[in-house]
C-alpha cells in the first residue's frame, strides 16, 4: 500500500510530500497509521536551525504522536489491529542487551550513550504510516488508550511525561506544597495544571512576555495559581508570594535560557527543590552556566535540592497515561485554540504557529 511521507529537505527549509510504497509489518513489527501529532518546541528550532542529533537530511520530524495500529506481524501478542495508542520520544537503543535499554535494563533510556529519539535519530511521525520495529514493539514507549479515548489528548503524552519526570523525580515537592514555574510555555502550562491536580498549595508562574502568561491564567487560573511577570522585582514578589512561608519548594525551569538559570537559585530557600527542566542550546553549543553551592550550609543544612530531567522514561510515560485516562488534566483540551489546528497539508504554517508568543500546543490532523 501507499504511504505519504513528509520530509524536511534541510534546517530552514520546507516539507516535500513523497509517495512511497509500504509494506506489511514483518515479525515482532507493528504498522501504525497517524491520528494526530502535536508540535515540539525541538520541532521548531529543527525546523528553523537543525539540531546536533539530527544525522540524516532529508529528515522525518515530530514525536508527540497518536496512532491508531493498523497491522501487526506474526507474533505480537501485545497489540490487535484497531489499538490505539501514544507514543513517547525517547526510546530505547534496540539493542536488548543494553544495561539501561535492554531486558534487564534500568529503563534509563536517557542515559545510554547510544540512546535516540523519534523525531530526531530515528524517523518520526511526519507520515501517515509507520512501521515499528520489533525491539520498539517489545520495550518502546507505547501505552494504549481506550478506543474513544480524544487523540489530541493522547498525542500529548510525550510532552505530559518529560513534565512528570521532573515533578516527581523528588518526592513529596508537590503536594501541599507551594510551586514555581519559570515560563509559560506548554512545559509550564502542563506542570501548572499536573500540579492542580496533585494538590499543590499554591502555584506560581513566572513569565517575561504578557501575551502567554495572560493566556495560561485566564485559562488554567484558579484561587491557588499567581501569574508574575519577570521584571526586576521578580525575586522579591516571589517571596511575597510564598507567604507565610520564606521560599517555595519546587521550583521548575521552563525557559530554556541563561538568564532562567541566574534566577532561579535566588528564589532558592529552605528546603527548595529546583528541577532543571528546560537545557540551554544556542549555535555554538551548550554553554556553561556556573553557580557556587554551598554543600555543608545550602544542601545538608538547607535541604536544598537540584536535580534535573530531561525526556522521559516508561515512569513518566505510565503516570503521563494515568493523568490523561484518570481525567486528572480536565483543561488540556485549552492548550490548543481553533488557530492551532492544522491538516497534515500545512505543516509550515502548522510549525510557524507554534513558534508564535500566545501559542501553547499546535495540534496536526493525520486522520481527515
Ligand atoms: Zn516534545
Ligand atoms: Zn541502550
Amino acid at each position: 500500500m501507499k504511504n505519504l511521507t513528509y520530509f524536511l529537505d534541510q534546517p530552514g527549509g520546507n516539507f516535500t510530500a513523497t509517495t512511497e510504497l509500504i509494506s506489511e509489518p514483518g515479525p515482532g513489527e507493528i504498522r501504525l497509521r497517524t491520528l494526530k501529532t502535536s508540535v515540539c518546541q525541538s520541532d521548531v528550532v529543527i525546523h528553523q536551525q537543525g539540531l546536533p542529533r539530527i544525522k540524516q537530511w532529508p529528515a522525518i520530524l515530530f514525536h508527540e504522536a497518536c496512532c491508531v495500529v493498523d497491522a501487526v506481524g506474526s507474533g505480537v501478542e501485545e497489540y490487535v489491529s484497531g489499538d490505539l495508542v501514544g507514543l513517547g520520544c525517547d526510546i530505547p537503543c534496540g539493542d536488548l542487551s543494553c544495561i539501561y535499554c535492554g531486558i534487564n535494563g534500568t529503563g534509563d533510556w536517557t542515559s545510554c550513550p547510544n540512546t535516540q529519539a523519534t523525531g530526531h535519530e530515528f524517523p518520526g511521525f511526519a507520515r501517515l504510516y509507520t512501521i515499528l520495529p520489533d525491539w520498539f514493539v517489545k520495550l518502546g514507549p507505547i501505552v494504549k488508550f481506550p478506543k474513544d479515548f480524544d487523540p489530541s489528548y493522547a498525542c500529548q503524552l510525550e510532552p505530559l511525561a518529560c513534565c512528570l519526570e521532573g515533578m516527581t523525580r523528588v518526592n513529596n515537592c508537590i503536594e501541599n506544597r507551594i510551586v514555581v514555574l519559570i515560563g509559560a510555555g506548554s512545559q509550564s502550562t502542563y506542570a501548572l495544571q499536573c500540579a492542580q491536580a496533585m494538590n499543590a498549595r499554591k502555584i506560581i508562574v513566572i513569565n517575561r512576555g504578557k501575551d502567554r502568561l495572560e493566556r495560561v491564567m485566564k485559562d488554567f487560573g484558579d484561587d491557588n495559581v499567581l501569574g508574575i511577570r519577570w521584571d526586576e522585582q521578580v525575586v522579591d514578589n516571589v517571596f511575597k508570594a510564598c507567604q507565610p512561608f520564606n521560599e517555595p519548594h519546587f521550583l521548575m525551569v521552563n525557559a530554556p535560557c541563561r538568564e532562567a538559570y541566574e534566577l532561579a537559585p535566588n528564589l532558592m530557600g529552605y528546603g527548595t527543590v529546583l528541577d532543571g527542566h528546560a537545557g540551554v542550546k544556542g549555535a555554538s553549543g551548550k554553554p556553561k552556566i556556573p553557580h557556587q553551592v554551598d554543600l555543608n550550609n545550602d544542601i545538608h543544612y538547607r535541604l536544598q535540592c537540584y536535580q534535573a530531567t530531561h525526556g522521559s522514561s516508561m515512569h513518566g510515560i505510565r503516570l503521563a497515561h494515568q493523568f490523561l485516562t484518570e481525567g486528572r488534566l480536565p483543561k488540556i483540551g485549552l492548550m490548543t485554540n481553533d488557530t492551532e489546528r492544522f491538516q497534515h497539508t500545512k505543516l509550515d504554517a502548522a510549525i510557524t504557529r507554534a513558534s508564535d508568543s500566545d501559542s501553547l500546543k499546535v495540534i496536526v490532523d493525520w486522520d481527515q
